[in-house]
């Protein structure tokens, strides 16, 4: 299919929700490499947002009833229909987000490794099993298992439009709920190829993966509504208000928020590599990755190498729209304000800009950044204690790799980071005590690629975690079931026991507990 037909697609599939819930307003979304319209999307209000759950509420029967098997079966071909269509879906991830071709083929790579992870391992986490009952019930069986919560509510920001939802998505319907999505409004193109998508891989169950398109104010119905959880991924800022409305239902939520993250570069750390991390870690997707890095705090005995190692790499960086350049616009032209703010703040405060800056000469137009490194940030600076979300680095010298983690530490969130160090024992120990969610240990961001772990931050960073098998039970409740084997002779919880029976229950607890001390 072209992309002019699967933009037809797109918007038939939009359109339709229009009908079906006479929602009148419309909104744009627009390319941020050209402004040139990608798609005409409805805003869904609070009545059209509810119509939607209650068709999820319907499809969530059908689809637990599908069994682990079913559902695997129409989660494969749903894989397998995005891994068919990857270029297209990649095009549509460059015109409404502006990342390169290749950035978005690799987040697509991402989203779908994460579908076959979630749909192979749902059973095996979340089945029916047998648990030891322990001494006080040993003539009963014990069993648990973790049953879906119903309609997931899913909201999720613009800078990694495929993969980031679909943390949520694909774990919510592998553990057997239908899922009702809220795209950005930046983004609301891709999510509806999203669930036009599912419709044509899974067409028996269309409605266990719907999409409402709007603003903020539709993202705040599908809180109210209610569902039975609420899965947000955005600024903390949002996560506080979306928390406040899920309390009015008693909602639970997912929080996956911003970060602050850091590199620590030891002594003995190959310091090229490390360069070459730190600054696809910064500057890739335009700096506009939750787990970018932000801030990288260099030991004496590197500092000077490492920072000559960016500088020179950093040079070779071209933001454009182009097939050549290196990363894209800022997908929001509000957040280049905020982006040269530190940068201006840290300026201010006596931080050497060595590349970038706010020199309009050195980007192709307005609404890119140019890659920035900046030295010597005073701790208390915005570039050091706020998210920058654009395509900026601090540079930090410190006395060694503990002084590196007190200050990596430092600070209100807590999403994940990085350590580079030749000595295993060392880099362990160090990413271990770092306050984070997740950690890297000789590269970047590589947590995200790997199914089986979980992912999600501390602090302002979030609480809850999606993937792995931490992920799948996350939208799920667990459920706990006794079945007595045998009954006998003495029933302690019944008002026909023996007397003595809890004489010889107490002896009994002595002789097994009461010589620990
Ligand atoms: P926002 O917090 O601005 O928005 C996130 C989502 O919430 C959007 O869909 C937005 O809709 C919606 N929204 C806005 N207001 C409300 C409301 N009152 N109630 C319910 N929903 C609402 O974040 P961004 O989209 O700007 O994304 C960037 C942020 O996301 C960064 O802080 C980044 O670090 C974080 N992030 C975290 C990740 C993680 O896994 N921890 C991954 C990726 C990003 P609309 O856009 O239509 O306003």
């Amino acid at each position: 299919m072209s992309l002019a037909e699967q933009m037809d697609t797109v918007t038939d599939a939009a359109a339709g929700t229009v009908d079906r819930h006479a929602t009148t307003q419309t909104f744009e979304s627009t390319a941020p490499t050209t402004g040139a319209v990608v798609g005409v999307f409805p805003v869904h209000d609070e009545a059209a947002v509810g119509e939607t759950v209650a068709r999820a509420r319907t499809a969530a029967e059908q689809w637990a009833a599908l069994g682990w098997d079913g559902r695997k079966q129409r989660l494969s071909a749903y894989r397998g229909y995005l891994a068919r269509r990857m270029h297209e879906l990649a095009d549509l991830v460059y015109r409404e987000n502006g990342k390169p071709h290749a950035d978005a083929i690799l987040e697509i790579t991402l989203a779908v490794d994460h579908l076959a992870w979630a749909a192979g391992h749902a059973r095996k986490t979340l089945g029916l099993r047998k648990v030891a009952s322990g001494m006080l019930a040993a003539n009963h069986a014990a069993y648990l298992e973790y049953q879906p919560l119903g309609v997931i509510g899913v909201i999720g920001p613009w800078n990694y439009p495929v993969f980031t939802p679909m943390g949520s998505i694909a774990y919510a319907l592998a553990a057997g709920n239908a899922v009702v999505f809220k795209p950005s409004e930046h983004t609301p193109a891709v999510g509806a190829w999203l669930a036009a998508a599912w419709r044509a891989a899974v067409p028996d169950v269309p409605d266990a993966f719907q999409v409402v398109t709007g603003n903020g104010s539709t993202g705040a119905a599908l809180c109210r509504v209610p569902v039975d959880k609420l899965a947000f991924t955005g600024s903390a800022a949002t996560g506080k208000k979306v928390m406040a409305a899920c309390a009015e239902t008693l909602t639970p939520v997912l929080m996956e928020l911003g970060g602050k993250d850091a590199m620590i570069v030891d002594d003995d750390a190959d310091v090229v590599a490390a360069a070459d991390a730190a600054v696809w870690g910064a500057m890739s997707n335009g700096g506009q990755t939750c787990i970018g890095i932000e801030r990288v705090y260099a030991t004496s005995a590197v500092y000077d190498r490492f920072v000559a190692e960016v500088t020179a790499q950093v040079q070779k960086l071209r933001p454009g729209s182009d097939g050549e350049a290196t990363y894209g616009p800022m997908t929001m032209s509000s957040q280049i304000d905020i982006v040269r703010r530190h940068v201006a703040d840290a300026a201010a405060a006596g931080a050497r800009v060595v590349t970038g800056g706010t020199d309009p000469d050195a980007v192709p137009a307005e609404g890119y950044v140019a890659p920035t490194v900046l030295l010597d940030v005073p701790e208390d600076s915005s570039a050091i204690t706020e998210e920058t979300f654009g395509p900026t680095l601090t540079i930090t010298r410190v006395r060694d790799a503990e002084e590196a983690l007190e200050r990596a530490n430092a600070t209100s969130y807590g999403l994940a980071g990085a350590v580079f160090s030749a000595s295993k024992d060392r880099a362990m120990d160090l990413a271990r005590r770092m306050r984070s969610g997740m950690t890297s240990v000789n590269s970047v961001l590589t947590f995200a690629s790997v199914p089986a772990l979980p992912f999600g931050g501390v602090g302002e960073s979030g609480f809850g975690r999606i993937h792995g098998e931490d992920g799948l039970k996350e939208f799920t409740r667990a459920k706990a079931i006794t079945r007595q084997r045998v009954a006998l002779p003495v029933n302690l919880m019944s008002f026909g026991r023996p007397e003595k029976a809890a004489d010889a229950l107490a002896r009994v607890m002595g002789m097994v507990h009461g010589r620990h001390r």
